[in-house]
């Protein structure tokens, strides 16, 4: 899924840009293609900075039902015809991480350690989204990548006919849970309270699937390589608060314990709150004012593609406007 996004567009990206713009926006996901759209229809230049592959989470979608106007779209699809529609504009694409941003009050100033480059702009949208949340335990670091997963729509064709893991409780897990089902022999969600979070239509839809088993009211606590297969230390608080831990055996592991945002590069400058995204009201401003927030990446109660759509809208308008 990702090499073919990134055959799509890495390879006809825009690479030379110049270090100045009117507006500078970080991260090409959804908020900063729509962001980047707006910008040059009104008349300015954009560059976006994107770390990884232009499209942002969305790509890892199979199938995308609640974008209005585009039911059943891929989200590879999704991303290509966003991005292509801000490329035909005219926006730039640098691909760098960003590490710092200043403001002087008139220009913002963003930096790239892995470039050591610095580009400059009248205002700058920061649309830098989430990333998966890790287990943060023994052996995944090691693991990620060679049997632990987070991308059941890139990495399920890898274990036709064998056993996996899901492990989380919302949406996310049951829906890979689902997807995994048609490859997989056998799929066990694992999930640390006794009652998923997911919508009731998928619970209902997962007690359907035969080859689906759900172990409930447990915690991963350590993973490890064991011969071709990985082992994972589940630990059952028990009903009196009596640990009790057992290792289970699977092929592989995809995690959906839920996102954090990619924050953390801009906690001197600008405000965030107690779970690390940026605080701004919706109209994307932040306390610095030339600074706007567009996307995943800032406070709100909704995190969809219709919600990151519409931040880049406005804090492109409300960029624009500084002169
Ligand atoms: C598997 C999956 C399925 C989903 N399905 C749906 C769905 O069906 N419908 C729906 O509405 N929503 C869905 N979502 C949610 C949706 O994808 C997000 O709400 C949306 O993508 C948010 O867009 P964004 O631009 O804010 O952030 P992102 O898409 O996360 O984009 C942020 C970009 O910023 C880049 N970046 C981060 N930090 C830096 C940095 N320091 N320097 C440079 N670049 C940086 C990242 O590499 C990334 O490309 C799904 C999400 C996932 C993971």
């Amino acid at each position: 899924m990702n090499t073919n996004i990134e055959n799509n567009i890495n390879k006809n990206s825009s690479g030379n840009a110049s270090n100045s713009a009117d507006v500078l926006i970080i991260g090409g996901g959804t908020a900063g293609l729509t962001a980047a759209i707006y910008v040059q229809r009104a008349g300015k230049q954009a560059i976006i900075f994107e770390k990884t592959a232009v499209g942002g989470q969305i790509i890892n979608a199979q199938k995308i039902d609640n974008f209005p106007g585009m039911p059943g779209t891929s989200g590879v699809d999704f991303a290509i015809k966003l991005y292509r529609q801000a490329m035909d504009l005219g926006t730039k694409v640098v691909y760098a991480q960003i590490d710092k941003i200043k403001s002087d009050g008139k220009n913002v100033t963003i930096f790239s350690e892995d470039k050591n480059e610095k580009w400059q702009g009248k205002s700058l949208i920061i649309a830098t989204g989430a990333s998966h949340r890790k287990m943060k335990v023994d052996g995944e670091e090691e693991l990620i990548g060679h049997g632990i997963s987070m991308c059941a729509a890139c990495d399920g064709n890898f274990y036709k006919g064998k056993e996996v893991a899901v492990y989380g409780g919302g949406n996310t897990a049951l829906q890979d849970a689902i997807y995994l089902s048609n490859i997989a022999k056998k799929v066990y969600v694992i999930h640390r309270r006794n009652e998923f979070r997911a919508e009731q239509i998928l619970q209902k839809q997962i007690k359907k699937i035969e080859n689906i088993e759900t172990i409930l009211d447990v915690t991963i606590q350590k993973v490890q390589k064991l011969n071709d297969r990985i082992g994972l230390t589940i630990v059952n608080k028990g009903n009196k608060g009596n640990k009790s831990s057992k290792i289970k055996e699977v092929d592989g592991l995809f995690l959906a314990i839920g996102m954090e945002p990619n924050t953390e590069k801009f906690s001197e400058l600008l405000d965030l709150d107690e779970n690390g995204y940026i605080v701004a009201n919706e109209d994307t401003k932040t306390k610095i004012s030339n600074v706007f927030v567009a996307g995943d990446c800032r406070t709100k109660n909704v995190r969809q593609l219709t919600t990151a759509t519409a931040d880049g809208t406005i804090a492109a308008i409300n960029a624009c406007k500084i002169k």
